[in-house]
């Protein structure tokens, strides 16, 4: 039932044969009776470890030009209007006077939404803006019933199949200072989190004049600092509609504080290693196999890094196999909660005095997020990681269904199958040492949904990717184990 392709590796008698055909070797089983297609290469271990390219991403320059228009002064400058509301805590005033006056989250909620909208205007129309609002509380945080809105803008993908999947984007625009129920004091949040904000605003302008099959929503939530109510209630929405998000990149503090132990060529990227949402069957599952460090969220930590290796972003990701830091949520918890590949983005150092703090100085010591404190080009590099995965994931085919390892005997080789992805030009096998943190080698098998390699699954952990004509990737998906 599964068609079966020849492929070969580099350097083989049967690639060789290949380089001389002129068609893609994707087309020689098309054109094949179904009775006659079954070659199997068996990948040999020796010739893996001769694989000179191991599992490298190439660039799209379409994407790559993409990234060149983000704009650190932009960036600064919609950092520093989310100061300017004074405080956006989700506590503080939403009503028209104090809209009108610029003073609040309200007023902050308002100028994001006309924002999203005037980008919308330089694209034609491209983007759908919208606000999902609910009413919270009382609750810990928040002393009586408030209302909370998301703000956010979808990028309808071009594609009409393609266009049901998703990849998001999310930064909170609410801010605090030392106390959670300051409604009137200075909250400046220019850290925490108007870069983050600024990270989804200054994709959402830079990526809404290319066109992606798939469908990119930009978004900015509230609620955070009173418990991620804000994402909680977007995340819940996205689950009982049945949106299909293949990923969320959350970012929460990439402001780049200055100080003298910051490292600006380098931004933190958490995933959860064992799912919070995943079930007892897939708990057992996860003990008896090893995977407990392929969660949906980490293949996502795993591309953004793979993908920062292609582009010029100007800062590369330290992954962090850990939901959070120490003490610490964020709004990808939402997301993870409800059973989404979400990530979170935060710069290497934090400065705590710059942060959840009342402005001031003591002893000499200048507490308070403020705009001086932050590195512009440093949020605009990681805007150009983030723009970069979007760009990529929206473009790419979606990931191959039902991807099955064979474990029916035993034996030393490995035979994969996956249903085709819409899309896909190409299939590429993943894989890595058990205790390896990233994918090693990539091998190309050719448009086809079953592959068998000499390696043992017994030794390696695998995974199967989508890709296009152009090269654009899937997340890779490892495989469930079938009988
Ligand atoms: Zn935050």
């Amino acid at each position: 039932m599964h068609r079966t392709a020849c492929f070969a590796f580099p350097g083989s008698p049967l690639a060789a044969m290949e380089r001389k055909k002129t068609a893609p070797t994707f087309s020689i089983t098309a054109l094949m009776p179904r009775a006659v297609i079954g070659i199997v290469l068996i990948f040999s271990p020796l010739a893996q470890s001769q694989d000179p390219t191991g599992n490298r991403l190439t660039a799209d320059p379409k994407i790559a030009a993409a990234l060149k228009d983000i704009s650190a002064k932009r960036i600064q400058a919609n950092i520093e209007k989310l100061v300017s509301f004074g405080t956006r805590l989700t506590l503080s005033a939403q009503d028209p006077a104090s809209v009108s006056a610029g003073h609040g989250i309200g007023a902050a909620r308002e100028w994001i939404k006309s924002e999203f909208e005037r980008y919308s205007k330089d694209c034609g129309g491209c983007l759908e803006v919208k606000t999902d609002s609910f009413t919270e509380g009382p609750a810990d945080r928040i002393p009586k019933a408030i209302q909370i809105t998301n703000v956010y803008a979808v990028l309808k993908g071009a594609d009409p199949e393609n266009a049901q999947r998703i990849v998001l984007v999310t930064g909170h625009y609410d801010s605090r200072n030392s106390d959670t129920f300051d409604v009137q004091g200075d909250a400046p949040g220019a850290n925490d989190d108007g870069s983050g904000t600024a990270v989804s605003l200054e994709c959402a302008r830079i990526l809404s004049k290319p066109k992606f099959p798939a469908t990119i929503i930009f978004l900015a939530v509230a609620g955070e600092e009173q418990g991620l109510n804000g994402s909680q209630h977007f995340a819940q929405i996205a689950k009982q509609q049945g949106w299909n998000i293949e990923a969320v990149l959350n970012n929460d503090i990439v402001g780049g504080n200055k100080g003298p132990e910051q490292e600006p060529g380098v931004v933190r990227v958490f995933s959860e290693g064992v799912p919070v949402a995943a079930d007892e069957k897939q708990l057992r599952q996860i003990r008896s196999l090893g995977g407990e460090n392929d969660s949906n969220s980490r293949e996502l930590a795993r591309y953004i890094a793979d993908l920062s290796r292609a582009y010029e972003t100007g800062v590369k990701p330290l992954l962090i196999f850990r939901l959070d830091r120490y003490l610490r949520g964020g709004d990808h918890r939402s997301f993870n909660q409800q059973g989404f590949a979400a990530v979170r983005f935060t710069e290497y150092r934090e400065d705590f005095n710059h942060q959840h703090q009342n402005v001031r100085t003591e002893n000499g010591i200048e507490y308070g997020d403020l705009p001086k404190f932050v590195d512009f080009d440093y949020v605009a590099n990681v805007a150009r990681v983030n723009a970069a995965t979007l760009a990529s994931l929206a473009s790419a085919p979606a990931p191959p269904a039902n991807v099955r390892l064979d474990t029916g005997k035993l034996e030393n080789d490995t035979t994969l199958t996956w249903e085709p992805a819409r899309g896909a030009s190409l299939y590429e096998v993943v894989w890595r040492a058990t205790s390896s943190p990233e994918w090693e080698h990539a091998q190309k098998v050719g448009n086809t949904t079953r592959a068998t390699l000499k390696l043992s699954k017994d030794n390696v952990i695998f995974a199967v990717r989508a890709v296009d004509n152009e090269g654009h990737p899937s997340l890779p998906v490892v495989p469930e184990p079938e009988r």
